[in-house]
């Protein structure tokens, strides 16, 4: 009997008791390696002792103050480093305690920031199909996952949503990498025609699409594409690193690799990497501007915001990750991940597609490699393999719903930043016998 609402209320969860590396154990002294980093959090693994110190260390000063009457050390330094090391003229750091948090923020922000510049017929918001933007009102609604939106559909803001980037289903045979990123393009473009770009708010977007696609990143030139269209039309682009984010793909930020800087961009889960519950919203400084000399406030705050133990954590992580060099890592063991996924599924006649980037990789089960056929969303593969995985010592993430919401299933690997190659090769082996027993079953 428990009194906890667990996500799944009739399954059994085993408890957790400790952690150390890249391993979780449970009450009866199982390991398992933790090649998801939950749910692409734990970047420095668990009980990191560096980041326990620190924490304990801020505990020994205070626990917390109310950011309507102070500011922190913490919260200060926190800021500073985000700040030296954000995408150009991302200067400024609202914090929150989640992703949903950091993309609520991001649209209350963006939609203030046109009111104070006297636009305020700025209405809409455009995001893309198959894509997580969290579970709050807000994010739910820009967020492009049908079967988590329906039932709520009635309570959500209006919002518009465009194709993803999904090569592995929607790029066409005869059609280059080029190509379908410039179709994509021009598909916002007819959106932002359709709406009246001087009505369009903001654009939202993951670099790296992660739990609901599986690790799938854009193809070359469309977030430059996607950039100058926001430009040419004044609207903002906030991009949702949340998961993507913070050395995951093998840079700090993932927009890095794309050659572009957002207008707003959401950051979470390896920030704290587990340690505390922590968001942050970075902003550019003519959004910064235009509030400053405006109405001078955010219209929006959290009791929690700033929260200085999950800043003093955070600062931590981040700093350990520099110290030790571990994108170095991420790009290092991330393309060992590849080489050794693409050696064990390259012929699997279950796995359609390999893809991601840096310790952020993803796969796609089909029923067919020819005709990418996907399962029959009854059988619930990725909770079967979830389940055999589980047995195997091995935590993955698996998610349903891969090509429409519905059918498809994939398997999202993000293990923490510290692996080493013979933990790569174990995860691998062990998620090999996963899939074969999950589909045998
Ligand atoms: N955005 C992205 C891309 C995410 O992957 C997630 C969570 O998985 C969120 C937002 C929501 O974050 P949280 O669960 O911390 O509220």
């Amino acid at each position: 009997m428990t009194h906890v609402l667990h996500r799944s209320i009739a399954h059994h969860y085993p408890t957790a008791v400790s952690g150390r590396g890249v391993f979780i154990r449970d009450e009866t002294g199982k390991d398992y390696i933790d090649a998801s980093g939950g749910a692409a959090v734990s970047c420095l693994g668990h009980s990191h002792p560096d980041v326990i110190a620190a924490m304990r260390a801020q505990l020994d000063h205070l626990e917390y103050a109310h950011t309507s009457f102070f500011t922190t050390q913490a919260a200060e330094e926190l800021a500073d480093d985000l700040a030296a090391h954000a995408p150009a003229g991302l200067d400024h750091v609202f914090y929150v305690s989640g992703g949903s948090e950091a993309i609520e923020a991001a649209l209350k922000l963006a939609r203030q920031y046109f009111v104070e510049r006297g636009e305020p017929q700025r209405r809409h918001l455009i995001a893309r199909r198959q894509s997580y933007h969290g579970i709050t009102a807000g994010a739910l609604a820009v967020g492009g996952r049908e079967w988590q939106r329906r039932a709520f559909a009635p309570l959500l803001i209006e919002t518009n949503h465009v194709s993803p980037v999904y090569e592995y289903r929607e790029r066409a045979g005869n059609e280059t990498p080029q190509a379908y990123g410039e179709r994509l393009a021009q598909e916002l473009e007819a959106k932002l025609e359709e709406l009246g770009g001087e009505n369009v708010i903001a654009f939202v977007a993951e670099p790296v699409v992660g739990a609901t696609l599986g690790a799938v990143p854009a193809v070359p030139g469309y977030f430059k594409a996607v950039r100058r269209i926001c430009d040419q039309h004044g609207i903002l682009l906030i991009l949702d690193e949340v998961m993507c984010g913070m050395g995951r793909t093998g840079t700090l930020h993932a927009c890095e690799q794309e050659g572009i800087s957002p207008d707003l961009m959401a950051i979470a889960k390896g920030l704290g990497g587990g340690f505390a519950p922590i968001g942050a919203l970075l902003l550019q400084r003519k959004i910064f501007q235009t509030l400053a000399q405006g109405s001078g406030a955010f219209q929006h705050s959290h009791t929690y915001t700033g929260h200085p133990l999950a800043c003093a954590a955070a600062l931590a992580v981040q700093r350990v990750i520099r110290r030790d060099d571990l994108l170095a890592n991420v790009r290092r063991q991330g393309a060992h991940l590849e080489r050794r996924l693409r050696e064990r599924f390259g012929n699997h006649p279950f796995v359609g597609d390999v893809r991601g980037r840096g310790l952020f990789q993803g796969l796609e089960l089909v029923a067919d490699r020819t005709t990418k056929e996907s399962f029959d969303p009854a059988r619930k593969l990725n909770a079967r393999v979830k389940h055999e995985a589980m047995a195997r010592g091995l935590m993955v993430y698996p998610m349903g719903g891969t090509v429409d919401g519905k059918r498809g299933d994939h398997v999202l690997l993000a293990p923490p930043f510290i692996i080493d190659d013979a933990e790569i090769d174990m995860i691998v082996e062990r998620l090999g016998d996963a899939i074969d027993a999950a589909v045998a079953t």
